[in-house]
C-alpha cells in the first residue's frame, strides 16, 4: 500500500475524533513518525502533505535532516542522550522527550552557547511503566518549577508514551489523566510555563488520544506501513 492511500484513512479518522469531541480537526498535528524509513518514503510523505517528522535516533535524524532538502519539521521523540544535544539542537523545532534534569542542563547549556530558545515537552511516564523513561505524574510539577528556571528552554507542554495494549480504550485514562495534568500544572503559574501541548496517542490509540484533548498523535506505522527492524 502507498503512503497516500492509508493517509487518507487516517485523515477521515483524525478528523472523526476531533468532530465527536467538539474539537477542531485542524489543531491536530499528525507527526508522521519516519524512524527506520529512508529518506526516499519521507519524501513520499511530503509529497502526501506531511510537514512534520519524528526521529528517535540523534545520527537518523542527522542524516535524513541533511539529505531532505524540502523544509520540514524535525522532532526528537527518543530517549536523548545529553552527549547528542549539541548535534541535533539545531535541526529540531521539538524535543518531545525531556525527561531528566540532568537533559534540561545540557539543553540550557548548549542553547546557551549558540543563542537560541528550545522548545521541549516534558515525557511522562503516566502508567509508571518500569520500562519507560518519564518523570512520574505526581513530580511533575516540581520537575517543571526547576525547568522553568533556565532561560533558554521553553516547556511547550507534555508527552506520553502509553503501554502497548491489544485494547485502545485501556489508554483512555492515562490520556485524561495526563490532559488533567496539564491543567492542573497551568493553574499553577509557573513562571515561563503555559502549555498547550498535549503529544499523546500512537497508530493503535491515536483516536481516544485525539478525543482526550491529544495536540500531536505521532503515526509511524500509520502512515508508512510496518517497521522492519
Ligand atoms: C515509534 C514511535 C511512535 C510511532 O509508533 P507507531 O505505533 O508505529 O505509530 C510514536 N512515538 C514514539 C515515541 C515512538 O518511538
Amino acid at each position: 500500500m502507498h503512503i497516500q492511500e492509508r493517509v487518507k484513512n487516517l485523515q477521515q479518522q483524525v478528523t472523526a475524533a476531533a468532530h465527536l469531541a467538539n474539537r477542531n480537526p485542524d489543531e491536530i498535528l499528525i507527526l508522521a513518525v519516519s524512524k527506520t524509513m529512508p529518506a526516499s518514503k519521507v519524501e513520499e510523505a511530503i509529497s502526501c502533505g506531511f510537514t512534520a517528522f519524528g526521529e528517535n535516533k540523534a545520527q537518523e535524524l542527522l542524516e535524513k535532516s541533511s539529505s531532505i532538502k524540502q523544509h520540514v519539521d524535525w522532532h526528537f521523540i527518543g530517549h536523548l542522550q545529553t552527549n547528542k544535544v549539541r548535534q541535533i539542537i539545531d535541526k529540531v523545532s521539538l524535543i518531545h522527550s525531556l525527561d531528566r534534569m540532568s537533559l534540561a542542563e545540557e539543553i540550557q547549556k548548549q542553547a546557551q552557547a549558540i543563542d537560541i530558545i528550545v522548545n521541549v515537552l516534558a515525557e511522562i511516564n503516566m502508567a509508571k511503566e518500569e520500562s519507560k523513561f518519564g518523570v512520574a505524574p505526581e513530580n511533575a510539577e516540581r520537575f517543571l518549577h526547576s525547568v522553568s528556571a533556565y532561560p533558554n528552554i521553553r516547556v511547550k507542554g507534555l508527552m506520553t508514551v502509553a503501554p502497548f495494549v491489544k485494547n485502545p480504550e485501556e489508554n483512555r485514562k492515562y490520556f485524561r489523566e495526563m490532559r488533567n495534568l496539564l491543567v492542573d500544572i497551568n493553574s499553577k503559574n509557573i513562571d515561563n510555563i503555559s502549555m498547550d501541548v498535549l503529544s499523546m496517542g500512537m497508530t493503535n490509540d491515536y483516536f481516544q488520544a485525539i478525543e482526550e484533548g491529544a495536540t500531536i498523535v505521532r503515526i509511524g506505522t500509520g502512515v508508512f506501513g510496518e517497521r522492519q527492524r
